[in-house]
């Protein structure tokens, strides 16, 4: 076994792989950009060598830089994760000149599968089932036209280089194709530096089911059975399983006999995927499935294998890497159980699942056990960066039966808590409880299918979310209290906690917030051991304790509620049952002191955009009135009235750019 493993990636699976190396006994090194420098796979490794500035052209992908970080490192493996230069043979022959083993195929491996078009070419000459279609060098656009029609429609126009779903057209009719060849071929040069297009036909109902494969340099070859992977987006997986659901004995063997003979008929070497798409209404018979691609690494939902076989893919690659056979004949690979992964992402499924970047202000996940596996590549604390992938982490369930496992998974996704940043937290736990998906109704099209009842509109705080804000309110007010009291040093301090309430008044205490653009009022009465308010018409009792980390415990009606609050500035988060609501709290004591201090001008605390003008010239406002939404630094902050008076002068409008200290607005007495 090699002593020394360096991991050319970065994120969960660089942490993935070190976790595997370290139980092994083999030191570990990490690479990483200036943007890494901080991250959760330095902290882990044994040393780390820095390979270049932020972009991964610059760093991840840059052979010669990490060539010259293994000959720094002295390493004598390279694991090369997934993505970045995982598939790229001139890689694999790069680390081998540099006195390295490749954590992969062999080059040739890699190359024969490289190319969709090239790849099914040998499959073909395999004897496996490929969708019907051409992936000749016939290039011509009137030909490849034809072969469309003669095909028959929907068809799929692929990059052979293609890969993570790009490259790709569906056409449904005749008169649509050259204009989607065109966009297909144009997206293609971009991303992958090669137009060469193939034509599929356009499977129907298509379910994405994926056979692991594994061999050795001693000729085996064995499958550690199929995931599904039909919860896609934009052709890009988002909710993997295994076993596929539906699929039985006679299937499976058909898929794992193709999958490992692909394997064999390019000298394969480690781990492998072999990508079928199969015909939605034949998913129960063993000609309903065509081979689709071949994936040369390990790939990003390989846990769910993982979970129900027992088996570490990575040690296996690392041994047989190393020249070791593999470790259990097919006979002696048997799966348990069923195991679900879902993709945790920074990004806004209400904006049609545009990436976020910012910072993981808080983040919490459940413990690992034997039946919950979070994978991730960050901390709290941490940031989303621009330059790579937004995922957050996979979190990873398994239980004894599907659905069991579906329980697992949204109990685990609501002890998960993301704040900072938007996140498809709630729309991977609508998809994990929706009646369709808990039914197996996979299609690749599920997502798109069901869109509205994943992604909801967004609703208004309920009272449960008003009550746990108002007491998380009330509890912080009260420590400022005491803490005032107590640096007074004066025992008959009116601040002293409990008189605190009097003193502002007839003992009721007004609290207020904006709820998305809804100004939400609440008054809080303390009595004998916490307080009442009054939510929709009734009195609703609430006390509890929250701790110095945001922990909640909460008493709401006598029903015991644990929820995290996390605040930035005027932004409140509640987190409770893994749902997060956010609100902004309008303070007119502190509105009215930061507007004193500034003598009737209203600026801006910080550079941003202006969302929205709640007022106009002339209008007379009351203290804490929401003027002015500013939106900076990825949160919105409220500009409030710091007293009564009148709006002599608002300057900008809804959708301009402002600059810290600008003057947003200007105020008179009334
Ligand atoms: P896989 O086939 O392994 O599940 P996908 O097809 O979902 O991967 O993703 C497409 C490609 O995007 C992968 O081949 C990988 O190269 C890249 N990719 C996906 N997620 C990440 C990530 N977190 N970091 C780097 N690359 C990624
Ligand atoms: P990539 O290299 O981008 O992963 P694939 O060939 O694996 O490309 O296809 C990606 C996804 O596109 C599949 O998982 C599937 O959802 C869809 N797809 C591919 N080929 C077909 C087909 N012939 N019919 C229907 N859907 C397909
Ligand atoms: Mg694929």
């Amino acid at each position: 076994m090699f002593d020394t493993l360096l991991i050319a990636n970065r994120g969960e699976i660089a942490c993935r792989v070190i976790q595997s190396a370290r139980r092994l006994g083999i030191r570990t090194v990490a690479v990483y950009s200036d943007a890494d420098a901080q991250s959760r796979h330095v902290a882990l490794a044994d040393s780390a060598v820095h390979i270049g500035p932020s972009p991964a052209q610059a760093s991840y992908l840059d052979i010669e830089r990490l060539t010259d970080a293994i000959r720094r490192s002295g390493a004598n493996a390279v694991h090369p994760g997934y993505g970045f230069l995982s598939e790229n043979a001139d890689f694999a022959e790069a680390v081998a000149a540099a006195g390295a083993v490749f954590v992969g195929p062999p080059p040739d491996a890699i190359r024969a599968m490289g190319s969709k078009s090239n790849a099914k070419t040998i499959m073909e000459r395999a004897g496996v089932p490929l969708v019907p279609g051409y992936h000749g060098g016939n290039q011509d656009p009137a030909f490849l036209s034809e072969t469309a029609v003669s095909i028959g429609f929907p068809v799929l126009i692929k990059a052979s280089a293609g890969g993570g779903g790009r490259g790709m057209r569906r056409v449904d009719s005749a008169d649509e194709f050259d204009k989607a060849l065109e966009g297909a071929k144009r997206e293609s040069k971009s991303a992958f530096g090669d137009d060469t297009m193939l034509i599929e036909k356009f499977v129907s109902r298509p379910r994405h089911i994926e056979m692991q494969v594994f061999a050795d340099s001693h000729g085996n070859v064995v499958h550690l059975f199929e995931r599904d992977c039909s919860i896609q987006r934009r052709h890009q997986k988002v909710i993997e399983e295994a076993p596929a659901p539906g699929i039985n004995t006679s299937v499976r063997d058909a898929m794992g006999a193709a999958a490992t003979a692909a394997a064999k008929a390019i000298g394969y070497e480690g781990a492998g995927t072999v990508e079928f798409i199969v015909e939605g209404a034949r998913v129960d018979q063993p000609d309903g499935f065509y081979f689709m691609e071949m994936n040369t690494r390990l790939q990003v939902e390989h846990p769910v294998t993982e979970m129900i076989t027992g088996v570490d893919l990575v040690e296996w690659q690392l041994q047989v890497a190393a020249g070791e056979s593999l470790p259990l004949a097919q006979d002696e690979i048997v799966a348990t159980g069923h195991a679900v992964e879902v993709r945790l992402y920074a990004e806004n499924p209400a904006r049609n699942f545009m990436p976020q970047t910012g910072t993981l202000n808080h983040l919490r996940f459940p413990a690992d056990s034997a039946h919950v596996r979070i994978d991730t590549g960050v901390r709290e604390g941490d940031a989303v960066s621009m330059y790579y992938d937004p995922m957050i982490a996979k979190v990873i369930a398994w239980d004894r039966d599907r659905n069991s496992a579906l329980r697992r998974m949204r109990t685990s996704l609501a002890a998960t808590e993301v704040v900072g940043l938007n996140t498809n937290l709630s729309f991977l736990a609508a998809a994990a409880a929706h009646p369709s998906f808990i039914a197996a109704e996979l299609e690749t099209s599920f997502i798109e299918t069901h869109l509205a009842d994943l992604v909801p509109e967004a609703q208004p705080a309920s009272n449960e979310t008003l009550a746990l804000a108002a007491l998380s309110e009330l509890l912080k007010y009260e420590a400022k209290a005491t803490r005032d009291s107590t640096m007074s040093n004066d025992p008959h301090s009116p601040w002293r906690f409990g008189d605190a309430w009097r003193a502002m008044g007839s003992g009721e205490i007004e609290l207020r917030f904006l709820d998305d653009d809804r100004e939400v009022v609440l008054r809080a009465r303390p009595d004998s051991n916490g307080y009442s308010v009054d939510l929709a018409g009734e009195t609703t009792s609430i006390r509890g304790t929250l701790d110095e980390s945001g922990a909640l415990l909460a008493e709401v009606n006598g029903v015991r509620i644990a929820a995290t609050v996390v605040g930035d500035g005027a932004m409140v988060q509640i987190v409770a049952h893994g749902h997060n609501h956010r609100l902004t709290r309008i303070d007119p004591m502190e509105a009215a002191a930061a507007g004193q201090a500034l003598g009737g001008k209203l600026t801006a605390p910080m550079p941003g955009r202006i969302v929205a003008v709640n007022v106009a010239d002339g209008e007379k406002v009351k203290a804490g009135q929401s003027l002015i939404v500013l939106e900076a630094m990825k949160m919105e902050h409220i500009i409030a009235a710091p007293s009564d008076g009148i709006v002599s002068a608002v300057r900008f409008a809804a959708g301009d750019q402002v600059n810290e200290g600008d003057e947003l607005l200007a105020m008179a007495d009334s």
